[in-house]
């Protein structure tokens, strides 16, 4: 598809065929993929999507728009910018680069709308984080159960194990109390990033808050014993 200030594409969010605008302001090029980063807007849900074009020969945004088809622009791939979900838990406190790289993965499927993804990745992580701590055991709930962290961190962890479960297997159902079914991915796949970002804030960020904090005297002489 050529450069154009109007798209006709497939929405994502209203899953209609439409008209989107060009938000020329946001468009820059991106120095890590080399491509031409363009955000547009949709006509009929007002829905932003992305969109990523490569060049034959190198132009600055300018030259691009000026020129829709002087600099072999293509429309490589376009999609939409749905979530905002961040974590509270500040990621470099994650020590563990595997962890710390499935939890990312996940809030990245959450953030483009892919639920089950993220719920998998979510389950990935924990097992990361099992493995990283030693943990023993057959499967992942008996891997949860030996470590040493406490009884509300494991069922936090069972939870996030239950929607990763009903991400991976058709079959895999999860209920209110009352018994009837809950279908809701978009409402599991967040609270699995919820539930991990605690986890994370009470096993990794205590720690540092307490390392940084002032010391009494008696801390120092017990440090200094140890
Ligand atoms: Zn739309």
């Amino acid at each position: 598809m050529l450069y154009s200030k109007t798209l006709s594409l497939n929405c994502p969010h209203c899953d209609t065929k439409c008209q989107f605008v060009v938000v020329e302001q946001g468009h820059q090029k991106c120095i890590n993929d080399d491509k031409h980063h363009i955000p547009y807007i949709c006509t009929n849900c007002n829905g932003l999507i992305a969109t990523k074009w490569t060049v034959h020969n190198n132009c600055s945004p300018d030259e691009f728009r000026s020129s829709p088809g002087g600099y072999g622009q293509r429309l490589d791939i376009y999609y939409p910018i749905v979530g905002d979900w961040k974590p509270r838990v500040n990621l470099q406190l994650i020590t563990n680069e595997k962890v710390r790289t499935d939890f990312k993965e996940a809030i990245s499927c959450y953030n483009n709308g892919f639920n089950n993804a993220c719920m998998l990745m979510a389950r990935r992580s924990i097992q990361q984080e099992m493995i990283d701590k030693k943990a023993t055991g057959k499967n992942l709930y008996q891997q949860i159960e030996s470590t040493g962290i406490s009884e509300k961190l494991k069922a936090l962890l069972h939870k996030i194990k239950n929607f990763g479960n009903n991400g991976a297997h058709p079959d895999f159902c999860l209920f209110d109390e009352e018994g009837n079914e809950i279908i809701d991915k978009h409402g599991f796949a967040k609270l699995s990033l919820e539930f991990l970002d605690r986890y994370f804030a009470n096993e990794y960020e205590i720690d540092s808050l307490v390392e940084s904090a002032p010391r009494s005297h008696k801390e120092l002489e017990e440090k200094e014993d140890k």
